[in-house]
This record gives structure tokens, sequence and C-alpha cells, in this order.
């Protein structure tokens, strides 16, 4: 197997906020693999706020030696010599895991949701993202949520009760939050989450501070709406902690090290009782339809992240009816643009 890569800036068409933190450009790295006359491909996100750099990414890749493997080395075989056993290079290790979904894939002539044995036909919505702004800049973003089941909002600021207001003042559908960690008093957010529940929120994302177990287990316990860990939940091996102090875990493939773990932890997460979210960063076509494989075993996905950029190099899983579908092409089921 020969691995290539290259890095890559991703453009966002709009300025997105969080309650830490604002940008306008987001820098992956893009994998691709070669064997047997087939190529797949890959992708590592890296947005600011996360550990890993694209100089990271590059000098974990060059560590790597495919060359002995072909196609007729068993993938988990290869996986396992990526992966080693620290717990660190997630997102390159997801670029590879990727990579070498989408090259096995094609290799055996399935997209991998069929290969699990998934349907399409119950595809959970995709949420339509909202960032921090002017309540009337909100509003007005709210017009472009039409036809998504879902209206993610991003709170965690002094204006929360505004940010949904204005959307409740244009929009009747579902909304869910996303507080990253924002709000730090949990008297103050059980009061919030009541609040939220009586303008339709379904379930509310990482409330408090990812290291503040003891609030969130007091806040779990008296919530009227689902909780879900994205900050607090990494990998397969912290399910059984987050099990205690949320309702669920947003799974994302830059977190977990890719599709194998990903795919693992939806099962184990079923399991355990805990809803499953499919979430992402800004990535192209590539890691979404690498995600977008997952989708029928999650209860909501949050799949928009290349609809946020203007220069994605992929063709991939589709929005159709608020849902992101994946297509029937193996591997991943992407094509370079
Ligand atoms: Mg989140």
């Amino acid at each position: 197997m020969k691995l290539r890569y290259y890095p890559y800036t991703l453009q966002l068409r709009h300025t997105f906020t969080l309650a830490t933190s604002s940008r306008t450009t987001t820098p992956v790295v893009l994998v691709e693999i070669e064997s047997d006359g087939l190529v797949g491909y890959g992708e590592a996100s890296l947005p600011p706020y996360l550990p890993e750099t694209q100089e990271s990414v590059m000098q974990f890749l060059a560590t790597l030696q495919l060359d002995s493997y072909t196609l007729a080395t068993p993938m988990d075989n290869v996986l396992a010599a990526v992966m080693g056993s620290e717990n660190r290079d997630c997102a390159a290790k997801a670029a590879v895991d990727i990579a070498l979904h989408d090259i096995y894939g094609k290799a055996m002539g399935k997209a991998w949701w069929q290969e699990w044995g998934l349907s399409l036909d119950n595809l959970p919505h995709t949420s339509f993202t909202i960032g921090i702004d002017t309540p009337a800049c909100m509003a007005e973003k709210t017009h472009e949520a039409a036809g998504f089941g879902l209206i993610k909002v991003k709170l965690g600021t002094p204006q929360d009760r505004e940010s949904i207001a204005a959307i409740r003042s244009v929009s009747d559908a579902p909304i869910c939050v996303d507080v990253n960690q924002g709000w730090s008093d949990k008297y103050e957010a059980l009061d919030k989450l009541h609040w939220c529940k009586e303008q339709g929120v379904v379930f509310a994302e990482q409330p408090m501070p990812k290291h503040d177990d003891e609030s969130m287990a007091w806040l779990h316990q008296h919530t009227p709406i689902p909780l879900i860990a994205d900050e607090s939940f990494q990998r397969l091996a912290d399910l059984p902690r987050v099990a205690s102090l949320f309702d669920g875990v947003n799974i994302k493939l830059m977190k977990c090290t890719g599709l194998h773990e990903a795919h693992q932890i939806a099962n184990e997460a079923h399991r355990l009782g805990l809803k499953v979210m499919l979430g992402c960063m800004t990535e192209t076509s590539c890691a979404i339809s690498a995600a977008a494989q997952l989708s029928p075993l999650a209860d909501w996905t949050d799949l928009d992240g290349n609809l946020l950029i203007s220069n994605d190099c992929f063709r991939g899983a589709t929005l159709s009816n608020g849902k992101v579908v994946p297509t029937t092409l193996a591997g991943i089921g992407v094509e370079k643009i």
C-alpha cells in the first residue's frame, strides 16, 4: 500500500462562532491509500480548539509503514498497526481508518452500510447549525434551515434566551441546543433546561464543563430533556463513565480514530441504553460521507460540516428531505471532484 497525504484549507461560508472561539477557515489533511489498482480517500479535520494540527498529523503519517501490506492483508491487521496503543493523534488515525475503509470497501464492491447490514429506510433527521450571532441575524439564518427537521443552536453566552426566542419567532421546527461547556452553575443550567423544554428543545449537548462530573451527575438526575456528551466523551473506553452522567453520546470520527471504533461505540451505546448522535467537524464530503455510513445507527445526526464550506473537493452523501443519505457507491461512497 502506498500512503500519500497533503494539507488543505477549508473556506467557511460564514464566520463560525462558538461559546469559546470564532473562525473563517479550518485546516485539514487529505489522505490517499493506493493498492492493487484502487485508491481509498481519507481526511483529518483539525479545528483550532483541538490539540492536533496539520503538522502533527503529517508527522504521525510519516511514521507509518504500509508498504508491506496489500488488500490481501485483513483490514483489521492494518488498522491495529496504525492505531497502536496510545490515545493520541486521533484525527490522524481517523484519516487513515477512513481511507482504509474506502479502499477495502471498493475491493469488496460494497458500501460499509451494506456490509454492516444496515438499511436506509429510517434514517434520522440531520440538524442545521445556527452559530451565535445577533438575534436578528439568527432569525435570518433560520430561514436557511427550512427543510431541515432539526435546528441546532449554539448556546453558552448571556444571550441564550434571546437566541432561542429569535429562532422561535420565525420557526416551529424542533430545536436541539449545544452549550459547548458554556454553563458553569448547575442550578442556572437546570433553569435554562426547563425553559428550553418549554420552547420545544428536544435535547441539549454538553451543558457543563467536561471535568465537572459532580455537577453533571446532579443535572442528569434533574434534567427535563436528554443530555448528550460531546466534549466529555471521546473513545469507546469512556462509555461506562459517561453512561452514568448523560443520556447519550455524540460520536465523531475525528475524536474516536475513525469508522472502526465509531461502529463499535454506536452498538455498545445502544446496548447500554444510551442515545446516539453522530456529529462532525467542518469537513469535506469525504469524512462526512464516511460518517454517513453509520447514520442508520444514529438517533440524530449532525452532519452538516460539508455544507458550511465553499471549497469541497469530494462528492458523496447527499441531503434529502432533511436527512443525510449515503450513496450506494462502494467504500465510503465518494468521488474526488
Ligand atoms: Mg458539540
